[in-house]
């Protein structure tokens, strides 16, 4: 007999992108912001004491839950603290699902979900996406006891309106979860939903907006009924005392942060007219990323030349994937490099 539950044997694993440690390698392949934190997150990781570090830290992570209370405009009892938006995803999956409850999401959509239901031992419902990455309605449809929406998605960077979100929470039964990972780069969200629907949740993650990717810390906003239960399933000290100063001083700098933000939408805007004058088809992003194919070339081979170059981007080998790189938004100069290196690569 194996050591392994049968799931988790037959369980593939989660594969991140690369994360080099060659400081000359552009890469714009796993969404990270390209700007630094603000300036607020050194000064406060400085002012760490022996003493802090020697008790463990506060199970609910009030500084954090008040400030990202205030800024989205609702009560602290709203708000759950995670070591990453991973690791809420992580919790959901555990509160609302299991061979008996399944998960739901429309595809492509970020891969982890599928993961997640194999490691959980529940059946996940993959509805497809249309051509235009509108929302499936047979989506609402299933007997799901959690529906995830990646809004905007990943891949492809598509979002689903708040009128959509709405009608999708009122006609399921089970929990509508919202990934808003990438929110920070979209018009609109979906905090509102929280005030009239006890079964929404929404995941936020520190990670892609506000610069933190290496602290690991998210949040999940809901109503208190909700956020009770999922409390119930977390470590106790899911996220640690230096992280909690972290993610508290970056999200109370909304100014710095809005800055940044508007610099990655620019860059976003220029970027998808250039690919697009260079062939490649790009739908709108919502995101800090674009999703781009070009007919004439076949994506695997673009990467491998893009790698021998030092540029990553992101290839997903999967149906629906297989002709189109994933590009991380970088900064003006890391976008020109991009650029300048594809018009070499693409024959004229
Ligand atoms: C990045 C990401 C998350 C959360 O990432 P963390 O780094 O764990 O906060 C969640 N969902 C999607 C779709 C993401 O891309």
């Amino acid at each position: 007999m194996g050591y392994f539950r049968k799931n988790i044997e037959q369980a593939e694993g989660y594969t991140p992108g690369l994360q080099p440690h060659r400081a000359e390698v552009t890469k714009l392949n796993t969404n990270e912001n390209p700007y630094p934190p603000s300036p607020a997150v050194l000064e406060v990781l400085s002012q760490i004491t022996s003493e802090q570090l020697r008790r463990y830290p506060d199970p609910n992570a009030d500084e954090f839950r008040q400030a990202a209370a205030r800024i989205n405009g609702v009560e602290p009892g709203c708000i759950m603290c995670g070591n990453g938006g991973d690791e809420l995803l992580k919790i959901a999956l555990q509160a609302f699902c299991d061979n008996k409850r399944p998960v739901s999401f429309a595809v492509p959509t970020y891969t982890l979900y599928a993961v997640l239901a194999k490691l959980n031992n529940c059946k996940a419902i993959e509805v497809a996406f249309d051509k235009e990455f509108n929302l499936p309605a047979k989506l609402s449809a299933t007997p799901a006891a959690l529906t995830i929406v990646c809004n905007p998605n990943a891949p492809t960077g598509s979002i689903v309106s708040r009128e959509e979100m709405v009608c999708l929470a009122d006609e399921i039964k089970g929990v509508l979860l919202v990934d808003e990972a990438y929110v920070d780069f979209a018009q609109d969200n979906c905090t509102e939903l929280i005030k009239d629907f006890k079964n929404v949740l929404i995941i936020r993650s520190m990670s892609k907006g506000y610069g933190l990717a290496g602290i690991r810390f998210g949040y999940a906003i809901a109503q208190p009924s909700l956020i009770a239960g999922l409390m119930k399933v977390k470590d106790s000290y899911n996220v640690n005392t230096v992280s909690i100063a972290a993610a508290a001083a970056a999200i109370k700098d909304q100014k710095y942060f809005r800055r940044n933000i508007e610099k990655t939408k620019k860059e976003r805007e220029r970027l998808t007219e250039q690919l697009r004058q260079l062939g490649f088809t790009v739908p709108k992003s919502h995101a800090n990323f674009v999703l781009a194919e070009n007919s004439g070339y076949k994506a695997a081979e673009i990467y491998d030349k893009l790698l021998q170059r030092d540029i990553l981007v992101r290839f997903f080998p999967v149906p629906g994937l297989e002709n189109k790189l994933r590009i991380t938004i970088g900064t003006s100069r890391q976008n020109d490099i991009l650029l300048d290196n594809l018009k070499e690569i693409l024959p004229h």
